[in-house]
């Protein structure tokens, strides 16, 4: 049984009491690891270890923290064949998603941000010869990163990386669900010679850790994403003590696509956006709007797609989908696909566990699943499943589709398909979300501002505006005497 240790002023160690949490492959069903149970008093060493850190590590120059982090990045793509395997083990998606999204970004996201902080300039306001003002940008202090289990390694370093590069240090908490790369992480971190306490791992629950991270009143900054309820219960929580926020939180995204499509496109993207990592995307399109001139033939093409995905061994480059990452969130996508069928939703593929053979008997694999004749207002097409689990909607005008399309709490993304350029950038402006895309999905491009509008966030970060956000500005007014 592999034991995993939080990572606490440079050492790897239990949790002081010592206990430990079970953690699973969803793909098999198997336990595999154990996990530190931390408590208030983990988070309060590892609070204290970052804070002794921040003194140095906030005065080192740009220079000297982009040549560690460069270290760290080469680093892990040195272990990239380890991660990789690590994190498709741990999550249950197949390992060609994890060798060509998953661990590639984590490299990515701190090479990024370490050359970004070099080229991280600042305003200057003169005042016609009588002042000049100049804006500094500061490392805030002990940042408290709260991460999913969804794209576990990637979402870590797309916190750790920016705020490490603007000069702060770090308590992170990966899930608890997904810890294993956190922990690989951890090593690799000794090994790139990050000083201890410039940034500190602790397992647990989000409930105990997450929390303790939140409250603590030497951490003056939150970096959070998962589900919008954890969100509201951190922003309480922050707001009392006035703490930079930033909440990347769930979605319920449109997908509309109009009738002067190329049909066969659109459905490939449809596939992609609903079914990647088994649904389990914030970004994922899981209300896929069609007009209704075009609606029974894209839905033949996307049904006829659909029964071809391979949904089986993680470790086959044929198998679309794996398991999905948990028995307990199994079990809530099968309820909520039972509540559509309740409310009279019409599932046209799948709506069940997918049971394989051999060892992978137990795992949590479902089916990829697409439901129709539910209104847009109903539940299934309000509430967020986080599953593969797709509904289709009919449309006859751009009016009534932008009206369904906002008709949610959710503002995080949309994917428009039209060959109408106009009608493009029409929809566009009108989708209140984030992100849009226009014929494509989930293209990433890391200096665009990232959040989500409504109850998908708060914030944006991406590029320079993550920067921004793990800095505070102060400014210096200087005044200049008219007279020698
Ligand atoms: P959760 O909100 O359940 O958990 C996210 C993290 O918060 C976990 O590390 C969790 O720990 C921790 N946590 C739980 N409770 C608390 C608490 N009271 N105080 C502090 N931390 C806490 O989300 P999931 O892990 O289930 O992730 C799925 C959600 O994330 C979906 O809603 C998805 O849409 C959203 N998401 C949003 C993204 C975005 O960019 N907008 C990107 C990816 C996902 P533990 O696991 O131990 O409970």
């Amino acid at each position: 049984m592999k034991k995993i240790k939080n990572y606490i002023n440079g050492k790897l160690v239990d949790s002081t009491n010592k206990r430990f949490i079970n953690n699973f492959n969803p793909s098999t069903g198997k336990k595999y690891s154990l996990i530190p149970d931390s408590q208030k008093k983990d988070v309060l060493l590892a609070v204290d270890s970052a804070k002794k850190a921040f003194v140095t590590w906030s005065k080192k120059t740009k220079k000297e923290r982009y040549e560690l982090l460069m270290c760290l990045a080469n680093n892990i793509d040195l272990n990239f064949k380890k991660l990789v395997q690590a994190e498709s083990f741990d999550t249950g998606k197949p390992e060609w998603l994890t060798k060509s999204v998953d661990i590639p970004r984590c490299s990515e996201n701190i090479k990024f941000f370490a050359t970004a902080s070099l080229h991280f300039d600042s305003k200057f306001h003169e005042m016609d010869g009588a002042a000049i003002n100049y804006t500094l940008k500061e490392p805030v202090g002990v940042v408290g990163a709260i991460s999913p289990w969804n794209l576990p390694l990637y979402l870590l370093t797309w916190k750790i990386a920016p705020a490490l590069a603007a000069g702060n240090t770090v308590i992170a908490k990966p899930s608890e669900i997904t810890p294993y790369t956190a922990f690989l992480f951890s090593k690799i971190c000794i090994k790139s010679g990050i000083p201890p306490g410039v940034i500190n791992i602790v397992h647990g629950l989000g409930s105990i850790v997450g929390e303790e991270i939140v409250k603590h009143k030497d951490v003056p900054i939150i970096t959070f994403t998962g589900g919008t309820k954890t969100g509201r219960r951190i922003a309480s929580i922050a707001a009392k003590n006035f703490k930079k926020l930033s909440l990347e939180l769930g979605g319920k995204n449109p997908n509309i696509v109009f009738s002067d499509t190329d049909i066969k496109k659109a459905v490939e993207w449809a596939i992609k956006s609903s079914f990647l990592n088994q649904g389990q995307v914030c970004l994922c399109g899981s209300r896929l709007f069609v007009e209704k001139t075009i609606y029974n033939e894209f839905k033949s093409l996307f049904v006829k797609r659909t029964l071809d995905l391979i949904v089986g061994d993680p470790k086959k480059e044929e198998s679309f989908l794996g398991s999905v990452v948990s028995q307990n969130h199994m079990k809530n996508i099968l309820k909520k696909i039972s509540e559509a069928k309740k409310l009279g939703g019409k599932v046209l593929v799948g709506g069940k566990r997918k049971l394989l053979d051999g060892k992978f008997k137990n795992g949590y694999f479902l089916e990829p699943t697409i439901i129709e004749n539910l209104s847009y207002l109903s539940k299934t097409n309000q509430e967020e499943i986080f599953g593969p689990v797709v509904c289709l909607i009919p449309f006859d005008t751009e009016d009534e589709v932008v009206k369904m399309a906002n008709s949610t709490n959710y503002g995080l993304s949309a994917s428009v398909f039209t060959n109408n350029i106009s009608r493009g950038h029409r929809v566009a402006a009108k989708i209140k979300s984030g992100i849009v895309w226009i014929n494509s999905w989930l293209i990433r491009d890391l200096r665009i501002p990232f959040g989500g509008m409504k109850s998908s966030g708060l914030g944006r970060e991406g590029g320079f505006g993550s920067l921004d956000f793990f800095t505070e500005q102060k400014n210096v007014c200087l005044k200049i005497d008219s007279e020698p």
